[in-house]
């Protein structure tokens, strides 16, 4: 080993009064050695099995000296190094390499990667913790001037080489996950389409049997007959409501939906969702402060798919509010835009959570909890109501976002969202497509 004297391992701590060592290994026989030859020696070992986890486990550890193996699965000893030393903490750690790799040339590239050390395997155990001790000592290897200059240069050749080669893996892998995703798309639209056709029927057929006479007269006869035919309808509602929002969600994403812009009276759109919650809201003790007077009379947009939109908002603030809450709807008009604002007194939404709830099938909190009550406390669905609104006002030329302090259940921080929406939405032809 061509050793000298250098940089102390000043700035890194020791956990206890043990000297840390990290092991960055990814054979398993190599690291339970190792382990149990500095644990033997009286070293704190910690491990990691991938260069990414290494360098995670290393700012967590700060230990007091790296040894690494150099063929890594994700990036190599050698990447890990030069990353280390990129940051002001590690820059006179000793990192010391420990591989298999016996070619000319792979002492040299290692030094020049960073390594303050280079020791081949296989491992001789005994004299293992000796080695460490040198090198925390400030033992260092090196190489000399002509040699490092040509590591260097042939180092980065190696990294440049790599770099090309993983793009391309990536972009193979995203061309496949496109394909698979289209594919994804077409079923759910293939599958919802097939269902909505005999559900339809089914609809139809229920409506018509509670119209007949024989069906009425033998509801107010028997109790157990109106629950049975009040459930069936009330199921059959529930799943034509699944799959519209299915369907809804597919033409979204996959640009199968046509806007069709025309005078839209906000303040009636808003009065009917109200009318529809008023029965639960009132059976939860629920208060939905809405004041027509305030919102304005037309704008220029797809009444339907907004009415949607903002269903599935005021749908979510009565379901994530504890009974008793208050949910609050109210409309700023501008010049060119309206921001409408639905506000509860809910359980809040984390802020992690809150970039994520507008993606397709995303369902923050316990699943297992969900029903696909659009009404019942905390009453869930399939994670594409937001999906769909965010694609209804986006496709509007509008905005959609969220703000809450946080989720607590006790606390209850609530949250307010904001929809923005230009007075006359963003299109020359009457009939768009989006492409979401
Ligand atoms: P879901 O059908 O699950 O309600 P959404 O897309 O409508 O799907 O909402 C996604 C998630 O966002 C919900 O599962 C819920 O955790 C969270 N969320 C939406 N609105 C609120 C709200 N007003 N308060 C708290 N959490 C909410």
């Amino acid at each position: 080993m061509h050793s000298s004297a250098g940089d102390t391992t000043e700035g890194n701590q020791s956990v206890g009064d043990k000297t840390t060592i990290l092991y960055i290994e990814d054979d398993p026989g190599s690291l339970a050695l190792v382990q149990r030859a500095l644990s033997y020696a009286g070293y704190r070992v910690v491990t990691a099995t991938r260069g990414i986890e290494g360098l995670d486990t290393a700012k967590r550890e700060m230990p007091d000296l790296i040894l690494m193996d150099i063929n890594l699965p994700d990036l190599s000893g050698r990447e890990v190094t030069t990353k280390l030393r990129s940051d002001a903490r590690f820059r006179t750690l000793p990192i010391i390499a420990l591989t298999a790799l016996s070619q000319a040339g792979e002492r040299e590239k290692t030094i020049a990667a960073g390594a303050t050390g280079y020791l081949t395997k296989p491992i001789d155990v005994d004299k293992l913790p000796e080695q460490v001790a040198t090198f925390l000592a400030g033992a260092r290897e090196t190489v000399d001037v002509d040699s490092l200059m040509q590591a260097h240069s042939a180092y980065h050749q190696d990294l440049v080489n790599r770099l090309e080669m993983k793009i391309r893996e990536l972009e193979t892998r995203n061309e496949e996950l496109r394909r698979l995703d289209k594919i994804k798309d077409d079923f759910i639209q293939l599958t919802a389409h097939e269902l909505r056709t005999p559900l339809t029927l089914v609809y139809g057929y229920s409506r018509l049997l509670q119209e007949s006479s024989i069906v009425r007269r033998l509801k107010e006869e028997s109790a157990e007959i109106r629950t049975f035919i009040d459930g069936l309808v009330e199921s059959i509602e529930r799943m034509s409501s699944v799959i519209n929002e299915v369907l809804t969600i597919s033409r979204i994403a996959t640009g199968r939906i046509e806007l069709s812009v025309g005078p839209t009276n906000l303040a009636e759109i808003v009065g009917q969702i109200v009318t529809q919650f008023a029965q639960p809201a009132q059976q939860r003790n629920l208060l939905i402060s809405f004041d027509p007077t305030q919102w304005p009379t037309f704008i220029q947009a797809d009444g339907d798919l907004l009415e949607l939109a903002l269903y599935n908002v005021v749908g979510n603030a009565i379901k994530y509010t504890p009974d008793g809450g208050v949910v609050t709807l109210n409309c700023k008009p501008n010049s060119t835009t309206v921001l409408v604002t639905v506000k509860d007194t809910g359980i809040g939404i984390s802020k992690e959570d809150q970039a994520r709830i507008f993606d397709r099938f995303y369902t923050a909190g316990d699943t297992q909890l969900h029903s696909t009550s659009k009404t019942a406390y905390r009453g869930g669905g399939l994670g594409l109501g937001l999906a769909i609104c965010r694609g209804v006002v986006e496709a509007h030329g509008g905005r959609i976002w969220v703000e809450s302090e946080g989720r607590d259940e006790e606390k209850l921080p609530g949250s307010t969202f904001y929809i923005e929406l230009p007075l006359q939405a963003r299109t020359s032809s009457p009939r768009r497509m989006l492409a979401t």
